[in-house]
């Protein structure tokens, strides 16, 4: 039985998961390689005020690490980052990690990836990608950024040196990270100027306290984690999901609830302000009870006029007014279609990871590249990634995977990847059931890719981890049998 040498770009949510699994399929050479001195992904650089997870805490977490002591129905980010941490430490992943070591080109030779880093080489049999969606903070190409005389900074770079109490802040953007800071500066700073370029829609969700007994029951009755686990699941699963991606009844259930919560806005002019131009769901859907009452105080402002410059007092938009401001938080989202990248892939042949995607990123079922064997991705292109748990998806990859690994151990397999056919086949399914989503329905959105079409899984992410228990043997080719091919 051969004993693979696997390598696991990144040590966020999904690198971690991916490493439990091996690690509990007796895979013992692994190592992960981290560009930043800790680990937790996300949840490491996103450090904002009133950052939460807006999927409930019983489903964000590994359902092989049942976390009975949450303290909010919506984790507070530091607390999931205390627990991915504590995975790790009780998971025995700690060691694996190599720390502050970037990954910055892979190339397929001799049998093997040759892994370069920032600290040297690497070889291993398998290559596995977790670098993250969202991870490239996106700067606004605003006029005269540079220039402002206070603290600006990206939401994923909070600069936590900057004070706030009783100062004018300045808040660009109105996704969930904008409407999450928003709601938990409103009140602390003297004046908070909100600056929408496109409004979005506010789902009403409460977050509330778990009580001491609520969480003493979970700590003796293992099963309610598990119970709370699966209904949460269904829940998302057989409302949102659903909604996503078939019209009828649960997406007219979502307008109309989200509808009724923006008539909670009680000045008409403000209103028509915050009415978003397309449907819920264009856009991963904000959770929110707190934005609105936030956004009606006297002390905030939600600024409409488009952005025209930054200078050193502070923004100056379009209609000529200078908005003086003492500190400027970019709340402006990330670089979706970063995938994998800045690292340079090189499958056998020359290939590269830019020439396979010339016209996008499309995988084999999220997980696999053809012509780039034993290459996956947790996360990977079109991965059921919208309003539901990340967690999920990726242990539905993470098993996957393993699957791999094993049958490559038991010497049923050395060099593998999806054939072009069978990848084509599955794209083309996907495309024809595209337009059955919400998102085709008009959407301006960083879900849709350079085509304008989605860039999400259209069905349920049910039929995802569905799709993932079959290995589909006969869709995969030792890697010799494709040099032919590639001439
Ligand atoms: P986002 O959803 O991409 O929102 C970015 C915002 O910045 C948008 O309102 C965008 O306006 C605006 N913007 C971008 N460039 C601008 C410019 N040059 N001038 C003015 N406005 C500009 O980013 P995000 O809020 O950071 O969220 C990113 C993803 O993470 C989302 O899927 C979000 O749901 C998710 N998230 C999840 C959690 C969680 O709890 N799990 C928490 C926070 C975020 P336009 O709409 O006009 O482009």
């Amino acid at each position: 039985m051969a004993d693979p040498r696997v390598v696991i770009v990144g040590a966020g949510m999904s690198g971690l998961c991916m490493a439990v699994k091996l690690l509990d399929a007796g895979v013992r050479d692994l190592v992960l390689y981290e560009k930043a001195p800790s680990l937790g992904g996300t949840w490491r650089d996103n450090t904002y005020p009133g950052l939460t997870c807006d999927v409930p805490s019983r489903f964000y977490q590994y359902s092989f690490a049942l976390n009975p002591g949450w303290t909010h129905r919506y984790s507070p980010g530091p607390e999931i980052r205390d627990y991915l941490e504590r995975v790790a430490d009780a998971r025995g992943v700690r060691r694996h990690i190599v720390f502050g070591t970037e990954v910055t080109a892979a190339e397929h030779s001799g049998g093997r990836w040759r892994v370069t880093t920032t600290r040297g080489t690497d070889e291993a049999d398998f290559l596995i990608s977790a670098t993250g969606v969202l991870h490239h903070p996106r700067h606004p190409d605003i006029p005269g950024l540079d220039t402002f005389a206070g603290p600006a900074f990206h939401s994923a770079r909070w600069d936590h040196g900057a004070r706030l109490e009783g100062r004018r802040v300045a808040v660009v953007g109105t996704g969930s990270t904008g409407v999450q800071i928003t709601t938990a500066l409103a009140g602390r700073a003297s004046r908070l100027l909100l600056f929408q370029r496109t409004a979005q829609w506010v789902f009403p969700v409460g977050n509330h306290r778990y009580t001491d007994l609520t969480r003493r029951a979970h700590r003796r009755l293992p099963v309610l984690d598990r119970l709370f686990y699966r209904l949460h699941e269904t829940l998302l699963s057989a409302l949102l999901a659903r909604a996503l991606v078939a019209p009828g009844r649960r997406r007219d259930l979502i307008d109309r609830i989200c509808r009724r919560h923006l008539e909670t806005v009680a000045d008409p002019e403000l209103r028509r302000r915050l009415t978003p131009p397309d449907r819920p769901m264009c856009k991963r859907l904000i959770g929110s009870r707190g934005f609105y009452e936030a956004v009606q105080r006297d002390d905030v402002d939600v600024v409409t006029a488009p952005i025209d410059h930054v200078e050193p007092r502070g923004v100056v938009t379009a209609d000529g007014v200078l908005h003086e401001i003492d500190v400027l938080v970019l709340a402006t989202g990330f670089d979706a279609h970063a995938y994998l990248r800045p690292i340079r892939l090189t499958a056998p042949g020359g290939r590269t990871l830019e020439d396979a995607w010339r016209d996008g990123p499309r995988a084999y079922r999220t997980v696999a590249l053809p012509g780039f064997p034993n290459f996956f991705m947790l996360m990977g292109p079109h991965s059921p990634i919208g309003n539901y748990s990340l967690i999920a998806i990726a242990e539905a990859q993470a098993d996957y995977v393993c699957g791999w690994v094993r049958r490559y151990r038991a010497g049923l397999c050395r060099s593998v990847a999806p054939t072009q056919e069978a990848t084509d086949r599955y794209n083309r399914a996907l495309r024809d059931a595209l337009p059955r989503t919400v998102w085709t329905s008009g959407c301006r959105s960083w879900y849709l890719g350079k085509d304008g079409l989605p860039e999400l899984w259209p069905w349920t992410p049910r039929s995802h981890a569905r799709m993932l228990a079959v290995p589909h043997l006969e869709e995969f080719t030792e890697v010799d049998a494709l040099a032919p091919e590639r001439g």
